[in-house]
């Protein structure tokens, strides 16, 4: 099996190759756009998606290395002689809606795993592809943004914080109640609309706490976020204070809350008390 090292660095070219790939199709974006179906997480597919996701593929297979790609676009697809001994899971474009609207906040995320479970990422890569700052992570070595080491911040009062939160869902009307003790004591709401690079902001202090509880967030969006908010030191688990453990799988949902520190993690989780757990 190639070594973690190995993988930082064909991630770092994977991200590169992304950009080039995408940059022609950057100036295309006011024509009519092909339709191109579904993605295997169910949204429809963008030929910048599909770029990102060949750009990724490419760049693996000129390393002359054995995965199972779990992607957003294309499903589970494996390659070379041992597929399984290592599990590339991607959302090659995180924030596409913003990319096609000139919104300049969208990502690629790519996460490296021995299994196809959240708890076995051990490299990771998160790059905002508008301002071309990379955030990365391997396993017991902690987070970099662009090669500097990130810590998440110290605030844990929630009238000095910024908080994300994702309330993009038709079921809006059955989780704001649950939220609505927290929104009113945040002076400072937000939403981006890339959740990797807003769980990525978490984990290097640039906001507080990033929440998600709608259950509808897709494994492969929040692979390789997840494990650079714990290698900076964030605590990141379920709207029930336990420790994420999904499977990796274009398919599977997930619900979070990821929280700069202990304490304010300890204080949102308290507003907010789920009704039950999401699966
Ligand atoms: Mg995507």
């Amino acid at each position: 099996m190639t070594k973690q090292a190995d993988w930082l660095q064909i991630l770092v070219e994977c991200q590169k190759n992304i950009k080039n790939q995408i940059s022609p199709l950057l100036k295309t974006l006011n024509q009519p756009q092909p339709n191109l179906g579904l993605g295997a997480g169910g949204d429809p597919i963008k030929q910048i998606d599909l770029a990102a996701e060949n750009a990724i593929i490419a760049t693996l297979k000129g390393y002359d290395v054995s995965f199972t790609l779990i992607s957003e676009e294309s499903g589970i697809k494996k390659y070379g002689e041992n597929p399984n001994v290592c599990f590339v899971t991607a959302d090659p474009i995180d924030g596409t809606t913003n990319l096609m609207r000139g919104i300049p906040f969208y990502a690629t995320s790519i996460a490296v795993s021995t299994q196809p479970t959240l708890r076995t990422v051990h490299t990771a890569l998160v790059t905002d592809l508008f301002h071309d700052i990379m955030y990365t992570a391997q396993r017991g070595k902690g987070a970099h943004r662009n090669d500097k080491a990130i810590t998440p911040s110290t605030n844990y009062t929630l009238e000095e914080a910024v908080i994300g939160v994702d309330l993009n869902t038709y079921k809006v009307s059955k989780i704001a109640p649950q939220l609505s003790g927290l929104i009113r004591r945040t002076k400072h709401i937000r939403h981006f609309g890339a959740n990797a690079l807003e769980i990525c902001y978490v984990a290097d202090g640039t906001t507080d706490a990033f929440i998600d509880i709608r259950g509808k967030l897709r494994a492969t969006d929040m692979s390789a976020a997840w494990l650079i908010a714990e290698e900076a030191g964030a605590k990141i688990t379920t709207p029930t204070g336990k420790p994420l453990s999904i499977k990796l799988d274009p398919k599977q949902k997930v619900a979070f809350i990821a929280a700069a520190n202990p304490k304010i993690h300890a204080t949102i989780l308290d507003l907010i008390k789920p009704e039950k757990e999401a699966k």
